[in-house]
């Protein structure tokens, strides 16, 4: 690992964790599918559920690279990521602080699971650092956050939270899917743990599932003791195919960060937008913060229609921009947060977190954005 912090994170993405091939000197990884390793005169056993197979081993070297920790995993999804971390740090009897508004996978696995393990867990009111503060107990063994956030793009302020964390002695993690290790490197602001569902901005071609975690080794090989009882590793065939994706994940993010800062521009000045939010606006709350922790402020954006437009209606005349499920695709996507990702909360619930029912997150793509404006113009003149 030691020279790739000379690395420019291009070369880091193209070139980190690569499997040689040793045999016919191919320019790329070769893949191995075995799931049967000779077990005497080798250094260590490996098997594909000891997260320890050459393709395995090799990707955790490119993220830990990217994320600039000691060590890294990756699961089989990213809700396998976040479960197993959650459940490595925490005991029975043992308390958890988790921001408001998180993934609503996260969400759910805390409130359905968390009471048969004999772990208390409680929600902050704003992302406020005081709000963390006053939740914490005698018991608290984690804060667990997720910056910027899911729909609204409020963000976090991670050195404060890691000093806060440090003074009681707790462990920080962090969902940093929306950023991706292009944009922020939470472990730069003392974060201990950073997750990620790599099906989003590490995959960025909306074809595969996959999660990692990255941090020290320590951490690393204690999540590693839990998980493999667990057994939410990735395939083999997909740890290639996360291989490939993640060389041109810079160029992407990259591109996407560009077009999204253009389509937040364009939207707020369109007089049939109530309101846009996007941490690279000057007009969102948490932009002076967002700068100075991020890199980029990321390809992901929220807005609301103005009252009298229908934000359903807009969503099915658009041509271009495709209405689906997840993010972070290289194509256009976008969906109503009140209708998929936060279904399960009361309509009070949402309307306490700021989540209107005509809210439109949009994950912007690499796409011209002339072309996008043009999808969008002839979608709000239908209505
Ligand atoms: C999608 C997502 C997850 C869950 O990841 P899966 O790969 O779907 O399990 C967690 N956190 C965030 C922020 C996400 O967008």
């Amino acid at each position: 690992m030691s020279n790739h912090n000379k690395l420019g994170i291009n070369s880091i993405c193209t070139h980190v964790g690569e499997v040689k091939d040793e045999q016919f000197k191919g320019a790329i990884s070769p893949i191995y599918l075995s799931s049967s390793y000779q077990f005497y005169d080798v250094d260590i056993k490996r098997y594909p559920r000891y997260f320890n197979t050459p393709n395995q081993e090799a990707l955790c070297r490119k993220i830990a690279a990217l994320e600039k920790t000691e060590d890294a995993l990756i699961f089989g999804s990213g809700m396998a990521a976040i479960s197993s971390a959650m459940l490595t740090f925490l005991q029975k009897g043992d308390h958890i602080v988790l921001q408001q508004t998180l993934y609503g996978g996260t969400y759910n696995f805390v409130v359905e699971e968390f009471d048969k393990f004999g772990i208390e867990y409680s929600f902050t009111d704003t992302l406020h650092i005081e709000d963390f503060e006053k939740e914490i107990r005698s018991n608290t063994k984690v804060i667990f956050i997720e910056t910027p956030s899911n729909p609204l793009l409020k963000v976090v302020d991670l050195k404060a939270v890691a000093s806060l964390a440090k003074k009681h002695d707790i462990i920080t993690m962090i969902d940093n899917t929306f950023a991706s290790p292009i944009n922020q490197t939470p472990v730069d602001f003392g974060i201990d743990i950073m997750i990620h569902s790599a099906t989003k901005y590490m995959g960025g071609h909306s074809d595969i599932l996959a999660g990692a975690v990255a941090a020290s080794k320590e951490h690393i090989e204690k999540l590693w003791s839990l998980a493999k009882n667990f057994g939410g590793s990735l395939s083999d065939f997909t740890v290639w195919m996360l291989e490939r994706s993640m060389k041109t994940m810079n160029l992407r993010v990259k591109c996407q960060n560009e077009n999204a800062l253009k389509m937040a521009k364009y939207l707020e000045g369109n007089p049939n937008v109530e309101r846009v939010y996007y941490p690279g606006l000057l007009s969102h709350e948490d932009h002076e913060l967002a700068k100075s922790q991020m890199k980029g402020f990321g390809g992901m954006l929220s807005f609301e229609l103005k009252e009298n437009l229908d934000a359903m209606e807009f969503q099915r005349n658009l041509q271009l921009i495709k209405p689906s499920m997840s993010l972070a695709g290289v194509e256009s996507t976008l969906l109503s947060p009140s209708q998929t990702s936060h279904a399960l909360l009361s309509a009070e619930e949402r309307e306490k977190q700021g989540i209107k029912d005509g809210l439109i997150r949009f994950s912007v793509g690499i796409e011209e954005t002339e072309d996008l404006i043009t999808d969008i113009e002839q979608a709000i003149d239908k209505l």
